[in-house]
Formats: C-alpha cells, sequence, structure tokens
C-alpha cells in the first residue's frame, strides 16, 4: 500500500464509499479507511445505512407489511390463506442477506474502482496527514492533498434509559430481536421510533410510543402530520405526546418505564423498549486539535455550502455536518465534494433533499411546510387532492393520505410537495425532479399523467393549487 494519495476518505457509509468511488472515477488516486470489522476481522463497508439502517429497516418493513397483507387484507380480494404465522428467525436470514449482499457489492464496488482499503481507525492529524490504527494497534500514516471526513453518526443514549443490548436497546438491537415482544415500549415517535415501532406493532406487539414534545411530526407539514397520527391511531400504534421518560427499572426481563404525561406520573411495564431519541455525529478523536478542523458543542464539522473545512483540503460530508441525516444527502455531498477536489465547481440544491418515512402509508417531503411559508411571510397557495379519489388507488384499496402541493402565489414556482399515502415517497420524486427544474404548478398541471397510476394524485394537486381539479369539488376558484 502507497502512503501517499490525491484523496483519503475517512468512513465508508453512503456518504464515504461514494465520494471514493466518484473520486476514483475521476481519476483521483483514492483511499478510504474503515474500522467496522465482521467477526473474522474483515472489512465491513456501507456504514450504518447498509448495515444497521436504512436497508435492514426496510427488509423488515417488508416482510411486516406483506405479514399484515396476509392477515387483514388478501380476504377483501377473494384470497383465504387463513391466518399467516410469522417466522422471526426466517425474516431477519432474509433481512441478513441482503445485507450481505450489498455490503458485498460496496466492497467490489471500490475494488472494481482501484479504491484502496486501509482497515483501521482513521484520525487526521496536521498537514492532511491520516493516521490509521489497525486493530492490533498497528499504526500507519497516509498522506492526502485532499482528506474527506465521512465518520457518520450513533445513536443518542438517555440517562433515563440506559441500554443494555437485551430488553431496552437502541435502533440496532431492534433490528434483531428474536421473537415479537408482547408489550414493546418505544421512546421517541420520530423516524425510527414510527417505522421499528411499525414493523412490530404489525407482527403483533401492543406498541406504546412515548414522546417528549408536545406535537407530532412537527418538521412535516401539519396537514400530514395531523393524517399521520389518524392513520397510526388507526393501525393501533399508541402515541403519547408530551410524555416524557423519567427512569426505567428491570425485572425478570421486563422494563418498567416511569413517566410523566401531560405533568402527571405515571409507569408501564414493557417486554422491551427501544430507545430512540435521535442520532449525534461521531466525530469523537476523529482530528487533531492542530488539524484545523472545528466543530460546534454538539460535535457537528464546521462545513461552507460545499463541505469545505475550515481547513484547506480537508472536507466533511454526510450525517457529522449540518443538514438531515440521510443516506442520500451524504451521498451527494460526497458526489459534490469530489467533483470540487478535480475542479468542478458543482453544488447541491439543499432545497430540494427529499425526505422519507416508510411507514405504511409512506410519507414523504420535499421543500417547504405551509407553517414554514408563513413563518416566513412567503404569500402561497396550496392544493391537496386524497388518494380516496384516484382509481388507482381504489382498486389497489390504498385509500388513506393525500398530495400536497405549494406555489409561490405571485410566480405560481412549487416551494413543496408532501405526501401520505401509497407510493409517497416516489410521487414526491416527480416533484423533487420539477423543483430542480424550477417548475411551477401550471407546468404540472400541463403534464400528461398516465391513467390508472398514483401519480394522477400529483397531477390533480397541482390543478388544486389553482382550485381546478377535475375528479373533486374545488372548494373555491382563485
Ligand atoms: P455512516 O453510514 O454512519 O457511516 C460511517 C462509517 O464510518 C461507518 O462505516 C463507520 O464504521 C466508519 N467510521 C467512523 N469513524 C471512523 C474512523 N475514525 N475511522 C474509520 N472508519 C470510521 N437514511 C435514509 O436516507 N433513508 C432511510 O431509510 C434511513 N433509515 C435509517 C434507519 C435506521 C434504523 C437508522 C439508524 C438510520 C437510517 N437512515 C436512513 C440514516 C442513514 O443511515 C444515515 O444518514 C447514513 O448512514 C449516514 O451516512 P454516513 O456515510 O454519513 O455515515
Ligand atoms: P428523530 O429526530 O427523527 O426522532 C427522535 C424523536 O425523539 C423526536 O421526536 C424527539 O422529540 C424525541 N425525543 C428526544 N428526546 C426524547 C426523550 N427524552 N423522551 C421522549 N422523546 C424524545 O430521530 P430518530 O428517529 O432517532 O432518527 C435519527 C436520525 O436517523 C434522523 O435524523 C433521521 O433523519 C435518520 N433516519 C432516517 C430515516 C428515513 O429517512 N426514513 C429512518 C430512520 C432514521
Amino acid at each position: 500500500m502507497s502512503d501517499s494519495y490525491d484523496v483519503v476518505v475517512i468512513g465508508s457509509g453512503p456518504a464515504g464509499y461514494v465520494c471514493a468511488i466518484k473520486c476514483a472515477q475521476l481519476g483521483l488516486n483514492t483511499a478510504v479507511v474503515e474500522s467496522w470489522a465482521d467477526p473474522k476481522g474483515k472489512p465491513v463497508f456501507g456504514g450504518t445505512c447498509l448495515n444497521v439502517g436504512c436497508i435492514p429497516s426496510k427488509a423488515l418493513l417488508d416482510s411486516s407489511h406483506k405479514f399484515t397483507e396476509a392477515r387483514d387484507h388478501f380476504s377483501v380480494h377473494g384470497i383465504d390463506v387463513g391466518a399467516p404465522a410469522i417466522d422471526v428467525a426466517g425474516m431477519m436470514k432474509r433481512k441478513d442477506k441482503i445485507v450481505t449482499q450489498l455490503t458485498g457489492g460496496v466492497s467490489s464496488l471500490l475494488q472494481h474502482n482501484g479504491v484502496t482499503v486501509a482497515q483501521g481507525n482513521g484520525k487526521l492529524l496536521s498537514g492532511r496527514n491520516v493516521e490509521v490504527t489497525a486493530a492490533d494497534g498497528q499504526k500507519a500514516v497516509l498522506s492526502a492533498a485532499n482528506v474527506v471526513l465521512a465518520s457518520g453518526s450513533e445513536p443518542v443514549t438517555i440517562p433515563p434509559a440506559p441500554t443494555d443490548d437485551a430488553v431496552i436497546v437502541d435502533s440496532t438491537g431492534a433490528l434483531t430481536f428474536d421473537e415479537v415482544p408482547r408489550r414493546l415500549g418505544v421512546i421517541g415517535a420520530g423516524v425510527i421510533g414510527l417505522e421499528l415501532g411499525s414493523v412490530w406493532g404489525r407482527l403483533g406487539s401492543e406498541v406504546v410510543l412515548f414522546e417528549a414534545l408536545d406535537t407530532f411530526l412537527p418538521m412535516m407539514d401539519a396537514q400530514v402530520s395531523k393524517e399521520a397520527a389518524k392513520v397510526f391511531k388507526k393501525q393501533g400504534l399508541d402515541i403519547r405526546l408530551n410524555a416524557l421518560v423519567t427512569g426505567t427499572s428491570l425485572k425478570k426481563g421486563a422494563v418498567t418505564v416511569t413517566f410523566t404525561e401531560k405533568g402527571e406520573e405515571k409507569s408501564a411495564e414493557f417486554d422491551r423498549l427501544i430507545v430512540a431519541v435521535g442520532r449525534r455525529p461521531r466525530t469523537k478523536d476523529l482530528f487533531s486539535s492542530d488539524s484545523g478542523v472545528t466543530m460546534d458543542e454538539r460535535g457537528f464539522v464546521f462545513v461552507n455550502d460545499y463541505c469545505a473545512t475550515e481547513a484547506p483540503g480537508v472536507w466533511a460530508i454526510g450525517d457529522i455536518v449540518r443538514g438531515p441525516m440521510l443516506a442520500h444527502k451524504g451521498s451527494e455531498e460526497g458526489v459534490m465534494v469530489a467533483e470540487r477536489i478535480h475542479g468542478k465547481l458543482v453544488q447541491l440544491n439543499y432545497e430540494c433533499v427529499p425526505s422519507i418515512i416508510y411507514t405504511h402509508p409512506e410519507i414523504a417531503a420535499v421543500g417547504k411546510t405551509e407553517q414554514e411559508l408563513k413563518a416566513e411571510g412567503i404569500d402561497y397557495k396550496a392544493g391537496s387532492f386524497p388518494f380516496a379519489a384516484i382509481g388507482r388507488a381504489l382498486a389497489s384499496g390504498e385509500t388513506d393520505g393525500f398530495v400536497k402541493i405549494i406555489a409561490d402565489a405571485k410566480t405560481d414556482r412549487i416551494l413543496g410537495a408532501h405526501a401520505i399515502g401509497p407510493s409517497a415517497a416516489d410521487l414526491v420524486q416527480q416533484m423533487v425532479i420539477t423543483m430542480e427544474f424550477g417548475g411551477s404548478a401550471e407546468d404540472v398541471q400541463l403534464m400528461v399523467f398516465g391513467h390508472p397510476t398514483m401519480s394522477e394524485a400529483v397531477h390533480e394537486a397541482a390543478l388544486a393549487v389553482d382550485g381546478m381539479a377535475i375528479h373533486m369539488p374545488n372548494r373555491k376558484r382563485r
């Protein structure tokens, strides 16, 4: 292994490995440093996303959704399969196989693109030197013209609920339960709480979510959050707002949770408790104090709009920098940085990063919410269209939810799109593309949408922006 590179990337999650591959594609001599190793000591690529995040959670979400389809919905179609049984070990085996396939795929891609792998813990020293400490303590130093920090994030822990990796677990533990807990508590009704709470709730757990805030999903458009609360309640998720967990005690494989709800002291017992109260950047010991890199009091590395840190030639991407902790956001930052290192002044449009909650129905959003526009004093017009009036949604029995489009009142430019319902993520992605091209509500109104498709809800929502939806009575014409 050489010790001098054009680029050294620390971390091979979706931010780091995409950046490394892009750098190599652009002809840069690139190395990636990764500390994660399997029980045999081999490097594990793909970071949180592929190993304990996006992919395994979606595998379980899809398996548990199919289970509910068989249990609750097949009979409507005239299909009688009797009462289905869940084989948790089988479900986990499938999930693990998908993870192995994808992480192995990243390994092959790194190799195929000629990226050098340095196994061990990376630390940035002064002068763009990266110290790599192997598992056996051996140290090597790689020097680079550019260093990209991409060390990702880890779950936040809270003193009243210390995890024991058995009864009280974080998101990683909740992806490996060996049986369906009868009673499941979840601290935090955010993205992870809702996704993993849904997995186990669908398979039969009684799920209670404790949310400290008094608002449900405050980052989503308020109309969407309201619909989501209604749908989740119907699905049996017991979401307690204004509920602060004050303590936990373990006894005979169960946990008693004490909490205050709207100021009142209460307690409840569970077989498993998931702590899902956010994630924090993994930046401890990532760089020396003389490296020139700085971070805020929460551990996020300071970067400019192009992910350059305060140290020349040092960049930071993904979960360790400002913005949403999303795999696709980190990957595109990786591409931007690779292009910039190569000399092309690419920039990322942070206004058009979609976010999705993979519950059923899905929840998806891009751009501004109505409440944000109100707070910013921007004059807007909004239109929404329910799936209950979409032929394809009716044919599929997927009638909960709606698509909502918000446009600037003066220019008609689309400022935001929000959806809860079938294929919400893919429908909102259509609006991401439209917004990237500076599209207006009228542009979408004049497009042809295939029939019968879920996408027709996007077309009708755009028409509804001007009170001109065809397939529902419009409230008022502007
Ligand atoms: P990470 O994926 O955390 O990767 C960082 C890598 O760096 C790791 O491999 C780590 O071992 C390595 N590393 C750290 N420090 C060092 C060091 N000093 N030396 C060497 N290597 C080091 N996001 C989505 O967009 N969609 C989803 O559906 C989604 N689902 C999720 C579900 C769950 C349960 C969780 C926990 C997260 C989910 N996320 C999702 C978030 C997503 O996983 C993260 O935003 C994403 O993985 C961040 O990418 P990253 O490359 O910045 O960091
Ligand atoms: P989150 O920020 O989405 O939700 C955490 C929730 O816990 C919040 O609602 C917060 O108010 C609440 N909370 C915080 N402290 C609490 C306490 N002491 N008691 C009760 N409630 C408390 O964080 P998360 O769900 O842990 O997810 C972490 C990150 O991972 C998110 O930033 C998210 O972007 C990412 N992620 C994304 C996806 C996806 O894209 N589908 C899926 C999972 C995770």
